[in-house]
């Protein structure tokens, strides 16, 4: 097939029935994630970005667009963590190589000096509930003390629309409502921004490709056993039969979300324990007190 340009085609956006080759399918990508940030209002002058870089494609796609698209009064950086995974050396390289190549500062945390812990020494089968609630404060702690006031993260359409249908599954009100924005307005939580929610994942796939960004295609060997790769799994069949589910569950999310977020109010306070916001103990210095009586 040829794309409208005459070029070969290497992708069909199937809800458009639209043909593009590499070219035009990168400017379209780039047409979304500009567009998103600006009807959001996601970046503005004077920010100083905080980019959650894994080394994967998402991640790394985010923050190649963010500073070619940058205003020249917005400053970036990188944050990558250290879980403790085997195997996952090889995307903080890839995310050090990227980094390098664009000139940009990268900040390297592991749970390890952190917190005294690595994912692979856990034993128990919650693994991405600790490393997802670690990760987050961490980073949201690190962003603040590097003088960041956004978070960038990498999820792609397919994420959000996962972490809807999790929370609808699990019956979680409390996240269901809170999904995309900060769990409370306080001034420990750094804002975290997606730019990429409205680009499906074969896109950012192909654009990381066309663009030749240095990223890792590996998946954590943790991500194979759970709920949330299931839920993946379901979502790429769903969409392969009927082209356009993703995008329609994100934005029945959008439509309903100001009528379900008025229902219940976040308490804020800081932990006793490390300071960070999150009650009066946070869920990662509960998780972390589990982890121990399990050790
Ligand atoms: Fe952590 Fe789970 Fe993601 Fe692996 S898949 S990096 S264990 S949250
Ligand atoms: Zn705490």
């Amino acid at each position: 097939m040829k794309c409208r340009c005459g070029s070969k085609a290497v992708y069909e956006r199937k809800t458009e029935g639209s043909f593009y080759c590499d070219d035009c399918l990168a400017r379209q990508v780039e047409k979304r994630f500009q567009k998103t940030i600006s009807e959001n209002k996601l970046v503005k002058a004077g920010d100083t970005i905080a980019v959650a870089l894994s080394g994967g494609k998402d991640s790394s796609a985010l923050l190649y667009m963010l500073n070619n698209s940058k205003n020249p009064k917005t400053e970036i950086f990188a944050i990558s963590i250290d879980e403790g995974i085997r195997g996952r050396g090889i995307c903080l390289e890839k995310a050090s190589c990227l980094t390098k190549k664009l000139g940009i500062r990268h900040f390297i945390f592991s749970f390890e000096e952190e917190l005294g812990i690595t994912i692979d020494s856990i034993k128990d089968r919650k693994t991405c509930t600790y490393c997802g609630v670690f990760k987050r404060n961490l980073i949201n702690k690190k962003a603040r003390e590097l003088g960041a006031n956004k978070i960038a993260v990498g999820h792609n359409l397919n994420d959000e629309a996962q972490s809807i249908l999790l929370n609808f599954l699990r019956g979680d009100c409390n996240h269901f409502q809170r999904l995309g924005a900060d769990p409370v307005k306080d001034k420990k939580f750094v804002h975290r921004i997606k730019p990429l929610r409205d680009i499906p994942e074969a896109e950012i796939v192909l654009y990381a490709r066309i663009k030749k960004i240095p990223h890792i295609n590996r998946r954590c060997i943790y991500s194979y056993d759970n709920q949330r790769r299931d839920i993946l799994n379901m979502l790429d069949s769903l969409e392969k039969k009927y082209p356009g589910t993703i995008f329609q569950i994100v934005k029945f999310y959008d439509r309903i979300k100001p009528l379900v977020s008025k229902s219940d109010k976040v308490s804020i306070g800081y932990c006793d324990r490390c300071g960070e916001p999150g009650g009066k103990l946070c869920k990662s210095c509960q998780l972390l007190t589990e982890l121990k009586k399990l050790s």
